[in-house]
């Protein structure tokens, strides 16, 4: 597999042309993706473009995003795909750092990056608008080949730990990823999945990648960004058979009235991404009958997967077991440690590659089972150690959220005098005023162990999510 845009050629061979894509209530083919991206290909050459250059890609989810991927790959370029959320300074890192030489975005992140993108130098290709027509009408290019071992996307990790670093990903490493996962996921006849998870993060763009190499048509209903009642309009009206998550959609799919929309078709929902709340999972699952919630496991470093729940033998509370050609193992402090094909190439530009001997450092710890199965524990860093006990947040934040009034938790360790830290934790409600936090004190008493106990609870109207919606505990640590 010399580069990427040769997957999507293969797949358009296997498949032939058919609906593919349904964005805002129009279908889109697979033929018209590909011609498309051939063409863009062609502008982007035509514009300078050349082979290993860095191209950022800014968009919230749409049917040029992958589109635009294809291109670039085909034209020998890299990708580096960005959260439309970002702010102005943080993408501004992005594309000093990379050296991106140029940005496609949409039209409504222009006045949010339009003077960045001058003050750099770099053009902004404005999907919609004169500048990327010209792309459009170019003439397509036949594929520029590459060493599988070339880079195909540079894609800046959340920054949530210190400075967001480029995590240097090959043609190799995300064709793997891509496949395996499809693969794990794959059940005969289930071929339309739902995403609203953006596109230009590792998950997304493992099931762009993955996509191209289904075994059967694969059908994607995708939406903008994720919005609850929308997602669950377009998951009724398609007949979604498989959804990808994150377990913050979850919860906020359980704050709507689930059982007003028809969900039969559903049979899986994949979540990844973040630690699982195992009562919203179930919550879920009795809301939702015909569904299996799965967990997955994986990080940018890695392609965006390491391991997932066998179809027919998920165990709750694992994230299933190294998918094909993965291999896992615990380091003596039980940090999970990672090495195979999906493995990245290093961080950019920088001089400790972040892989040793081939294995990759993920930060979380993790435990291993008698039949393979991984469970997250917890992340290293995010371990409070209260008067010498590890108390690791998502112990205290599953019991919290298994108290029917709470939608979400998320606990943090505040520097103590007395006990090196304390554990505080934030919790968001069901519904206003559906618990107190002496109720929740109360509750907490009863179901953790007194070194667990949070020394505070604090209810919040919302808990600050990152731009892919995890638990922002960057945020929370600023409200301690
Ligand atoms: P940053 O670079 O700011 O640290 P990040 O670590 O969130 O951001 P990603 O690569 O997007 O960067 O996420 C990978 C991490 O997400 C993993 O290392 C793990 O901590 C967490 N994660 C992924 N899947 C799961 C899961 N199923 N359960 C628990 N945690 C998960």
């Amino acid at each position: 597999m010399p580069n990427l845009a040769r997957l999507a050629e293969a797949s358009l061979d296997r498949h032939g042309d058919y609906p593919a894509l349904c964005f805002e209530g129009a279908w889109h083919t697979s033929g018209e993706g590909h011609e498309r991206a051939t063409r863009i290909a062609g502008g982007l050459r035509a514009a300078g473009v050349r082979p290993s250059d860095r191209v950022a890609v800014v968009m919230a989810n749409c049917p040029e995003v992958s589109q635009v991927y294809e291109a670039v790959w085909r034209a020998g370029a890299v990708v580096t795909p960005v959260v439309f959320l970002v702010t102005a300074d943080e993408l501004r890192h992005v594309l000093r750092d990379s050296g991106a030489v140029a940005v496609v975005t949409s039209p409504e992140l222009v006045p949010k990056f339009g003077d960045l993108c001058r003050e750099l130098g770099v053009p902004a290709i404005v999907v919609g608008t004169p500048s990327f027509d010209a792309l459009l009408a170019a003439d397509p290019i036949p594929v520029v080949d590459r060493d599988p071992g070339e880079l195909a996307a540079l894609l800046y990790t959340g920054g949530t730990t210190g400075r967001s670093k480029g995590v240097a990903l090959s043609h190799a490493n995300l064709a793997h990823a891509g496949r395996v996962s499809r693969e794990a996921a794959h059940t005969p006849g289930l071929n339309t999945g739902i995403t609203a998870l953006p596109l230009s993060h590792s998950y997304g763009l493992m099931v762009t990648v993955g996509a191209m190499q289904a075994a059967e048509p694969p059908v994607a209903v995708l939406q903008r960004w994720f919005e609850p009642a929308g997602w669950l309009r377009l998951a009724a009206q398609q007949r979604a058979q498989t959804a990808a998550v994150v377990p913050s959609m979850i919860v906020m799919l359980l704050g709507q009235p689930l059982a007003e929309h028809d969900l039969s078709a559903l049979r899986f929902v994949f979540s990844g991404a973040a630690p699982l709340p195992p009562a919203a999972a179930a919550a879920f699952e009795r809301l939702v009958p015909s569904a299996r919630v799965l967990e997955g496991y994986g990080c940018t470093e890695t392609g965006g997967i390491v391991s997932g729940s066998p179809l027919d033998a998920p165990r709750r509370g694992t994230v299933g077991r190294p998918l094909e050609g993965i291999e896992v193992r615990l380091g003596d402090d039980g940090e999970i440690l990672v090495r195979g094909p999906n493995v990245m190439r290093g961080y950019w530009g920088a001089r400790d590659s972040g892989v040793t001997g081939g294995w990759f450092a993920t930060g979380d710890i993790g435990a291993i089972d008698g039949d393979g199965y991984l469970s997250i524990i917890d992340r290293k860093k995010d371990l409070i150690i209260r008067g010498g006990f590890n108390v690791y947040p998502r112990d205290v934040e599953d019991a919290l959220t298994a108290h029917p009034a709470v939608a979400m938790a998320a606990v943090v360790g505040r520097p103590d005098e007395r006990l090196g830290e304390e554990v505080v934790a934030f919790v968001s409600l069901t519904a206003p005023g559906a618990a107190t936090a002496d109720e929740l004190d109360a509750y907490a008493r009863e179901h953790l162990a007194p070194t667990k106990r949070p020394r505070e609870i604090r209810v919040l109207d919302q808990i600050p999510l990152t731009s892919v919606g995890k638990l922002n505990r960057k945020a929370l640590r600023t409200l301690i």
